[in-house]
């Protein structure tokens, strides 16, 4: 016998993983030169050469030292290091004793909500949302309630969130910058957010955890990050450089779970478990230690900010409704009729992989990757054209 659930998990197609998988048989027929690819989130720029030193400085280590067991929740020198960083970075006193070390932030938002929440329990989303979220509450034994955005600005709608609260709401989880928005929440409305929750806590007697999904933190253009623990008093970080540092493929992230929380030591001990009982233990050592070197190397968002420019501009003269990114590396864009998949559907008569609302959460738009060559940018704007121009005639 095998498990249900999991089986359906692992034979529903991730609407974005099977566009990409279009794209690249697409690409080996008619050449990836022809193919506008804005379907998955690669970051584009390679990683900083701090990163690649810190690879040659650690490799050249003894060798049985360099691949060892770490303790499960990471090496403590690691931990110490991003606990210092998170001190002077964010003026909030952190101790290595709540950081945990993840592959990437997939498995910490794994870890997190089973940690935190039990069976039966409800976790929160703002729509739309990257899509996974579905899948981590559900593995926890929760369900999921969707919370709107306020359009146009796609900022958290506090009132929609108030009535998503329940006697069984165990926490919110919130993304900023956004995937697959772009969108970048302000201090005001964070502080908002946070004032309403610290109400509801006190009505319902419960605790509502605030989970921070933060791989976007360095990819912005000028907008003001807050750093949600300085906010909200329960909140749990989950923290990723697979963008910020262009590692995605290496799996690395962490959890950290705010030193203001009154129980902080119990929440980590069930973080602990859970990453014990998940197998998500130990990192993969190599990359801890990589990115403990390079916790202060700054993200290079130039391309993606020139990348943001041209799309913006082009897309603007052709008359495509969008919402102004300010960060990340998405464009959301409406689609030219109600309904997106259908919409996603011609679009890839004209080349052009734009991953549709509805997995999301969300009706009528598009998501663009513009994490991709300038050049694949600049040469699918006839494409978008010839696009527009099918709705027309
Ligand atoms: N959360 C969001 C909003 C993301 O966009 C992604 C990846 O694209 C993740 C989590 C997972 O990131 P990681 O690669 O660190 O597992």
């Amino acid at each position: 016998m095998i498990n249900q659930q999991m089986y359906d998990l692992g034979a529903e197609p991730n609407k974005i993983r099977e566009l990409f998988a279009y794209g690249e048989a697409r690409k080996r027929e008619i050449g990836a030169q022809n193919v506008y690819d804005y379907s998955i989130g690669n970051p584009s720029v390679p990683a900083p050469q701090q990163v690649l030193d810190a690879f040659d400085e650690l490799l050249a280590d003894d060798p049985v030292v360099v691949h060892e067991y770490t303790q499960s929740p990471g090496d403590i020198n690691v931990r110490t290091k991003v606990a210092e960083h998170i001190t002077t970075a964010f003026g909030l006193p952190a101790k290595a004793s709540h950081v945990y070390m993840t592959s990437g932030a997939s498995s910490a938002i794994a870890i997190t909500l089973c940690a935190i929440s039990n069976p039966g329990d409800e976790v929160i989303v703002i729509a739309p949302f990257f899509p996974e979220y579905r899948t981590w509450t559900h593995t926890a034994g929760c369900t999921l309630i969707e919370a709107p955005a306020l359009e146009p600005s796609f900022q958290p709608d506090i009132e929609a969130i108030e009535q998503a609260i329940t006697e069984r709401t165990s926490a919110l989880i919130i993304n900023s910058p956004n995937n697959p928005v772009g969108s970048v929440y302000s201090e005001v409305v964070l502080r908002e957010l946070s004032d309403m929750l610290a109400r509801k806590e006190e009505e319902l007697g419960r605790r509502i955890m605030l989970i921070a999904d933060e791989p976007y933190r360095e990819i912005a253009y000028g907008a003001d990050i807050p750093y949600v623990p300085n906010i909200y008093t329960d909140t749990i970080v989950c923290y990723s450089f697979s963008k910020s540092l262009s590692l995605p493929g290496e799996r690395i992230g962490y959890i950290y779970v705010s030193d203001r929380i009154a129980d902080a030591d119990v929440v980590f001990t069930a973080v602990c478990g859970a990453g014990r009982a998940l197998g998500y233990i130990c990192a993969p050592v190599l990359l801890q230690r990589v990115v403990a070197k390079c916790l202060d190397v700054p993200s290079d968002v130039r391309a993606y900010e020139e990348n943001r420019e041209i799309l913006t501009a082009g897309l603007r003269k052709l008359g495509y409704e969008f919402v102004e990114p300010e960060g990340a590396f998405y464009l959301w864009v409406k689609a030219l009729e109600p309904d997106a998949v259908a919409f996603s559907e011609r679009a890839k008569q004209y080349e052009l992989l734009l991953v549709p609302s509805d997995s999301f959460g969300a009706k009528g738009w598009v998501r663009l990757s513009y994490c991709i060559a300038r050049k694949t940018i600049e040469d699918s704007m006839p494409a978008f054209k010839a696009l527009a121009e099918s709705y027309r005639s």
